[in-house]
């Protein structure tokens, strides 16, 4: 069943001695990778216009093409024009138009960067590029203009930078392996990185995102799984976008790295005309959790150049969080967020469920429309919360928690220091205070 009619053809076409093992064999698929428009006609049989493929051939040559067979042949070939599959894989011209408030880098990513590879924008925790290299390039990619720029994968010495980083940073306990994806890399490589990073005292996990459960599930053999499972505790975040996309190959490769003992997690980007639906979006999560992937995060489509025929309004994205919220299974629905322009990082936004508050009584609506009222407590104590830990009745063990400074508005709320506002720099008022003083 893994390996369907269509794609013994189209493992036909693409190898003169094409063998039923070769179709799930990674590297095989890799390199027989579909990279240019003649390559696509022939294997798909579909077919453009002159004017088509001229277009077609600047958008690549601004941002390539690069498609597995595998994911190749979920495409529906008579229906192309409004598959998931092809959207995702194929460029579109869209591609070429460039909006003012589109970025190449929308995230800031390079100005967050310490060190070549490393993001580091979280308090705790770094995101880890090891890799610019993907098994398909994703038409929705946020790091569009990076991946695949070159194709390149890290040398030792270069990876080697990242880690020292992350050695000499104390307070990073969580390490996110990203890309391009992490799973482009060797096994040998792989293992030698994970084994790195995993000796670091202060490092309690690592994190794995990657795509190939979706466009390559033939990458999870039962040695990379073996590897991996050496480097617990290891949670890998795939990304999925549509239900065609869960098949009987993504399904293996899920149960591999679920029986293996990681915790999977799913990262959707919401995307205009292929998953802008919420009845398309409960049909993915279900089929995630089914396969015991939680659904993690939705994203709002970044502001990266050529996405603009991929974005939707935000109010897309909170009316499938409205249809999802009580509808069903909590750790079926992801959280939605926005990853701030400039480099905020990801802010959740929700439908609104506070209708009112008083000092004892707050009004709530649920997901049917009843309004509701919760009785506030009329028995709890303010604790006026000093950060004298040691004193404290609740029974914090201060062994090994780290003390750490209140940021941003938990500092607003903390008891425990006294700044009553956050300005944003070069404010007119206080800058004239400055010259009255
Ligand atoms: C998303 C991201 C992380 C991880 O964020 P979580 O909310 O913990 O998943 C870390 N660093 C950067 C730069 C990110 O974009
Ligand atoms: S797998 Fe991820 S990094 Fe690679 S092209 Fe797709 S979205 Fe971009």
């Amino acid at each position: 069943m893994i390996y369907t009619n269509s794609q013994q053809a189209l493992a036909n076409k693409i190898d003169d001695k094409p063998q039923l093992s070769n179709w799930k064999d990674w590297k095989w698929q890799l390199k027989h990778h579909i990279r240019n428009l003649e390559q696509f006609e022939y294997l798909t049989g579909i077919r453009f216009s002159d004017e088509e493929r001229a277009q077609l051939e600047a958008t690549f040559a601004k941002f390539p093409l690069s498609i597995t067979p595998y994911y190749l042949s979920l495409i529906d070939k008579k229906n192309y024009k409004n598959d998931p599959v092809f959207k995702q894989a194929f460029g579109a011209v869209e591609e070429l138009t460039t909006l003012p408030s589109e970025l190449a880098d929308p995230l800031s990513e390079d100005k967050d960067s310490p060190v070549e590879g490393i993001t580091h924008r979280y308090p705790d925790r770094v995101l880890f590029h090891v890799s610019n290299v993907c098994a398909m390039y994703c038409r929705h990619c946020t790091r569009k203009r990076k991946v695949g720029d070159i194709d390149f994968v890290p040398s030792k010495e270069q990876l080697r930078k990242g880690i020292d980083y992350i050695k000499q940073t104390p307070q990073v306990r969580d390490v996110l392996l990203s890309g391009g994806d992490p799973l482009m890399l060797p096994d040998e490589k792989l293992d030698w990185l994970l084994s790195e990073i995993s000796q670091i005292p202060h490092v309690e996990i690592i994190r794995l995102g990657t795509r190939m459960p979706v466009v390559l599930p033939y990458r999870v053999t039962d040695k990379l799984v073996s590897i991996l499972k050496k480097y617990q505790p290891l949670w890998i975040n795939t990304h999925f976008n549509h239900p065609n996309e869960i098949t009987a190959s993504s399904r293996e490769a899920l149960a591999k790295l679920a029986d293996g003992g990681f915790p999977l997690g799913n990262q959707s980007v919401l995307l205009a005309d292929v998953n802008d639906c919420p009845r398309i979006m409960k049909s993915l999560l279900h089929k995630l959790v089914q396969n015991r992937v939680r659904p993690y995060y939705l994203y709002q489509c970044d502001l990266s150049e050529g996405l603009s025929h991929f974005r939707t309004p935000i109010g897309k994205g909170i009316e499938i969080m409205e249809s999802l919220i009580g509808h069903t299974s909590g750790f079926a629905r992801p959280t939605y967020v926005i990853d701030a322009p400039g480099g905020g990082g990801k802010i959740p936004v929700m439908p609104n469920y506070i209708i009112s508050w008083s000092t004892n009584k707050v009004v709530l609506r649920n997901y049917e429309g009843v309004i509701t009222t919760y009785q506030e407590p009329d028995s709890y104590e303010l604790k006026n919360c000093d950060r004298n830990c040691s004193e404290c009745t609740l029974e914090l063990n201060i062994d090994g928690v780290d003390e750490n400074e209140a940021i941003g508005i938990e500092k607003l709320l903390s008891d425990s220091c006294d700044t009553i506002s956050l300005i944003p720099e070069n404010n007119e008022r206080l800058q004239r205070r400055d010259i009255n003083d």
